[in-house]
């Protein structure tokens, strides 16, 4: 169902190519984190992956189906970015539910998806509020549940905590963790960051240039790194 595989994807701008052949398979489940320094392509791999950018050359699947050349509401993904992207003029419940609304989901029903999934986050009691009237972790709660409640097969997260103190950073991170405990849905999640990466991916892909330089688990890149570059990347504290 979920699973993500990337089959020989290359994409350009223009003359430029900045992803060059890469080849990934993500399992049904697993907590994927694409890390690597600003400029590496871990953005346009996750955009190509959400169809918010073609292929220049590839395949990708998600699930049995080959997705390549599909839209991204066809793709069965939902996308949480880097900056909260709320919509300031609605409500909690009305950003929630919005994407349903447009799907077109009856009334009754986004009500009470958009209750359930707000209990869940401990946003109940803020349903009413507006966006200006949250905090930045309760915003970016906000905008994963805006994903939660599309129930997709998979989710993708673009830096979800750069816009956060160091504080709330560990506590939305930890809210990340258990939200994949309690719903193990397949994530793929795009950080600079070597701690977010090594507490919250069960597989990591180290990229550099837009090439894969390592795939593995976090005690794997840590005690086994290829070469100088996956070292001393995740060896530096941010
Ligand atoms: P990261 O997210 O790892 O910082 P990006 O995926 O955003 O990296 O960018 C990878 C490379 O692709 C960079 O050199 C960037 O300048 C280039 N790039 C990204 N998007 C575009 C675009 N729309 N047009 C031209 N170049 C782009
Ligand atoms: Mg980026």
């Amino acid at each position: 169902m979920g699973s993500v595989s990337l089959k020989n994807v290359s994409k350009s701008f223009g003359a430029v190519k900045v992803i060059h052949d890469v080849s990934l398979e993500i399992e049904e489940g697993e907590f994927c984190v694409l890390i690597g320094p600003s400029g590496s392509g871990k953005s346009t791999l996750l955009r190509i992956i959400a169809g918010l950018e073609d292929v220049s050359a590839g395949n990708i699947s998600i699930g049995d189906r080959q997705v390549t050349d599909l839209p991204p509401k066809h793709r069965d993904i939902a996308m949480v970015f880097q900056t909260y992207a709320l919509y300031p003029q609605m409500t909690v419940r009305e950003n929630m539910g919005f994407a349903l609304k447009l799907a077109g989901m009856p009334k009754a029903e986004i009500n009470a998806k958009v209750t359930d999934v707000a209990r869940m986050l401990e946003l109940d009691q803020l349903l009413e509020r507006l966006p200006k009237e949250l905090s930045g972790g309760q915003r970016q709660r906000v905008s994963m549940g805006r994903a939660i409640v599309r129930n997709p097969s998979v989710f993708l997260f673009d830096e979800p905590l750069s816009n956060l103190d160091a504080k709330l950073r560990v506590q939305v991170r930890g809210e990340i963790a258990d939200l994949h405990r309690r719903l193990q849905t397949t994530s793929v999640y795009v950080t600079h960051d070597q701690v977010e990466a090594m507490t919250l991916g069960q597989k990591i892909v180290v990229l550099k240039d837009g090439r894969v330089e390592q795939v593995g688990r976090p005690l794997e890149l840590y005690d086994d790194p290829v070469n100088t570059f996956v070292a001393s990347f995740l060896g530096t504290p941010s």
